[in-house]
């Protein structure tokens, strides 16, 4: 459920670029060129923690990009769900290969934990896949969503902790809900978020649908994971 007051600013307050400021429109040229400027590519936290997929992500975390995605997570500014859908569209197509495109694509969005969802008032990872569903479709890739992972148990907020303190808080804290694996049999699994920090989320993520899958299921062997953002420095280092 919104705020009020959330609903309200949306009506009276003037619109601005969801990543500058800049009055008028709701994303301005230079924010959707940061978006979705050089396209999607492969990234990789370092260290990678065991398990992670092949992630890709549609633009580094800094400036506007970053803006974008506190706005819509935090402040709850709806109306840059479509162009972030669009951007982790964009990351989608890059992560699974146009020849296994045939099959549904079934965006599996790694689970926000309860209380933050309370505290927010909107799911921004789900409401973000959505959007990148509904722009697979427009292009004419079958694609939906398929929240089947949730938390097992509360687990303390990420922010603040180092990759080896999230990996610890996230281990077996997910699971797949009863029905996930016939539900994912008929389709191509990507995992997707909003933002790889660590890639903790989406390795644990990724267990957890293997786990719905018996291990054995083709449709969990290579899950692949989308994300919009991921730090700057998991798309510069080269790794042999
Ligand atoms: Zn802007």
């Amino acid at each position: 459920m919104r705020r009020w007051w959330q609903e309200i600013s949306g009506l009276v307050l003037p619109i601005a670029c969801g990543g500058c400021g800049l009055p008028r429109t709701p994303l301005c040229e230079e924010c959707a060129q940061e978006l979705h400027g050089p396209g999607a590519r492969r990234a990789r936290p370092l260290p990678e923690p065991a398990g992670l997929p092949e992630v890709y992500a549609a633009a580094p975390y800094a400036d506007a990009v970053r803006a974008m995605l506190l706005g819509h997570k935090e402040r709850g500014v709806l109306g840059l769900a479509r162009p972030l859908g669009a951007a982790l569209a964009g990351a989608v197509r890059a992560a699974v290969a146009p020849a296994v495109r045939e099959v549904p694509l079934l965006l599996v969005p790694v689970p926000s934990s309860r209380r933050a969802v309370r505290a927010r008032g909107h799911d921004p990872a789900r409401r973000i896949a959505l959007a990148a569903a509904g722009e697979l479709r427009r292009a004419g890739t079958p694609a939906r969503v398929l929240p089947v992972l949730r938390q097992r148990r509360e687990v303390a907020d990420q922010s603040g902790l180092t990759a080896r303190e999230r990996a610890e808080n996230l281990s077996g804290a997910l699971e797949a809900v009863a029905g996930a694996g016939r539900l994912l049999a008929g389709g191509r699994a990507v995992l997707v978020d909003d933002l790889m920090t660590t890639g903790a989320s989406l390795a644990e993520s990724a267990r957890a649908l293997h786990m719905a899958g018996g291990g054995r299921c083709p449709a969990f062997a290579r899950t692949a994971a989308a994300v919009i953002a991921a730090s700057p420095m998991s798309f510069d280092i080269k790794r042999n």
